[in-house]
């Protein structure tokens, strides 16, 4: 069907019924020759399941990268991210469009992925993350702060709209005409510690809408620290080691500004903190390097000249050398270190080190994904094999639900209840079939909006 200049399509690459992978391209208007003015792509991110990466990664894309103009990105998750280098190989020379501090943090996010992926001879991987490549994918890109207006072709504006992810993170609206279509990214569980609340919206035409929740409930937040206190305590008064595998963006920040509340107001006693990872020591610096994206909780900290991201006993160890020094710190204390999942990363040297032994705690604060070594810890096995060796698991492990980072079911129909009067499609995407189905569903019968869970590779075709 040959498309006219009336119309626009968006196509679900990936990222439809899967979580991660997300990947969007809007196109339109469409000459007399059926070729579209602008292909914008939203996100270029991994597919990842138990691997880091899936292999679906690395088949042609269904469109062809030498074509797109533009490549707008919501937030520095892998997911999100992490096959630039790959359309950059393939051809691609557009622009890419993101947040100030999208634009900071991909550097150190890609790198890291890079540094993993470019060892993967078998599927040509270390012929796509070489680092001229790594390098190409991250220049070039222009920085656009939240809500400001960036005007593609007369009559087409883009805009960004705080999200409360993580740091920069934003859904983006494309205005065209009378139809605003919005793309949501990942949309934060609001309110959060450290980020300003999601902005709400209210007059979207068309809105794609993560759904990772769609069909669960979190438990309540307000629960969370204490119960981060109580691990603390009991850890202090057992004089164990307590290891916390944390995601290095995002996760670590709000533990360690969590814990700065707990030991400024005495709430626990003043131990020494280790931040164990060189990746998530980066990205703090950059997290403190933008201090207008903070809610006022942070914002007050740092006009009273307090750091929200250190606090008296916290000590980073970026050098292998001073990261196995901690072994010979006497207890208690505290690790923070990557990967969250125990699937990689120096957190495997402790758990070796410190699983074995009963007066020590592991605490989890993620979702640990089927195959990983933290699954198992976290369905109570009784002994793990880390880094080759076989340790009893003596160490006590808990866990605490409530830092995830996305919406729930209700909080995300929530959000698409801003645009009720207006919508008139919604597309539930970025989540398991069955989220997306269940969100679509509530949509329909709670608000009264038309709302399907499209398959990846579909289209769908509006007018304006
Ligand atoms: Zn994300």
């Amino acid at each position: 069907m040959k498309l006219d200049n009336t119309q626009w399509k968006i196509t679900f690459c990936t990222g439809a019924t899967t979580v991660t992978g997300a990947d969007f391209l809007l196109e339109g208007p469409f000459d007399a020759n059926g070729r579209p003015l602008l292909r914008i792509l939203v996100d270029c991110g991994l597919v990842q399941g138990e691997k880091l990466a899936d292999e679906t990664n690395w088949a042609p894309f269904s469109y062809d990268p030498k074509t797109i103009d533009y490549l707008f990105i919501t937030h520095s998750h892998i997911d999100h991210i992490g096959r630039i280098p790959k359309l950059v190989q393939d051809g691609f020379t557009g622009k890419i469009i993101a947040t100030p501090p999208t634009c900071a943090l991909t550097r150190p996010m890609l790198e890291d992925t890079a540094g993993i992926l470019s060892h993967d001879v078998e599927n040509g991987l270390d012929k796509i993350y070489t680092t001229d490549i790594v390098e190409r994918s991250l220049s070039g890109w222009t920085g656009v702060p939240y809500e400001e207006a960036y005007e593609l072709i007369p009559g087409v504006v883009a805009r960004f709209h705080n999200s409360g992810h993580i740091l920069g993170s934003a859904y983006v609206s494309f205005t065209i005409g009378k139809e605003k279509v919005v793309f949501s990214g990942d949309l934060g569980n609001t309110p959060s510690p450290i980020l300003p609340d999601t902005t709400p919206l209210s007059d979207a035409t068309y809105l794609l809408v993560e759904s990772v929740y769609g069909d669960r409930l979190h438990e309540s937040r307000d629960e969370r620290r204490d119960l981060l206190k109580e691990v603390i305590l009991d850890n202090y008064k057992k004089e164990g080691t307590l290891i916390i595998p944390s995601f290095s963006l995002e996760r670590t920040q709000e533990l360690i500004f969590e814990m700065n509340e707990l030991v400024e107001n005495k709430l626990v006693p003043r131990v020494p903190v280790f931040l164990d990872s060189p990746l998530a020591i980066e990205i703090t610096k950059i997290y403190r390097s933008f201090n207008d994206y903070f809610n006022t909780d942070i914002s007050n900290h740092i006009k009273r000249g307090d750091d929200p991201f250190d606090f008296p006993g916290l000590v980073e160890t970026p050098d292998s050398q001073d990261s196995k020094a901690i072994l010979k710190k006497p207890s208690p204390k505290i690790i923070i270190a990557g990967s969250g999942m125990s699937s990689g990363g120096r957190v495997i040297h402790h758990e070796r080190n410190y699983l074995g032994d009963p007066a020590n705690t592991l605490l989890l604060i993620g979702y640990q994904a089927v195959g990983t070594l933290g699954r198992q810890l976290d369905e109570g096995v009784k002994s793990v094999v880390v880094d080759h060796t076989t340790v009893a698991v003596k160490a006590s492990v808990k866990k605490i639900s409530g830092y995830s980072g996305h919406k729930d079911t209700d909080a995300l129909v929530e959000f698409v209840a801003g645009s009720q009067k207006t919508l008139k499609k919604v597309f539930c995407v970025l989540g398991e079939s069955k989220s997306t189905t269940f969100l679509a569903q509530r949509i329909r019968n709670e608000l009264g909006v038309t709302a399907e869970a499209p398959e990846a590779g579909s289209s769908f075709i509006f007018t304006v």
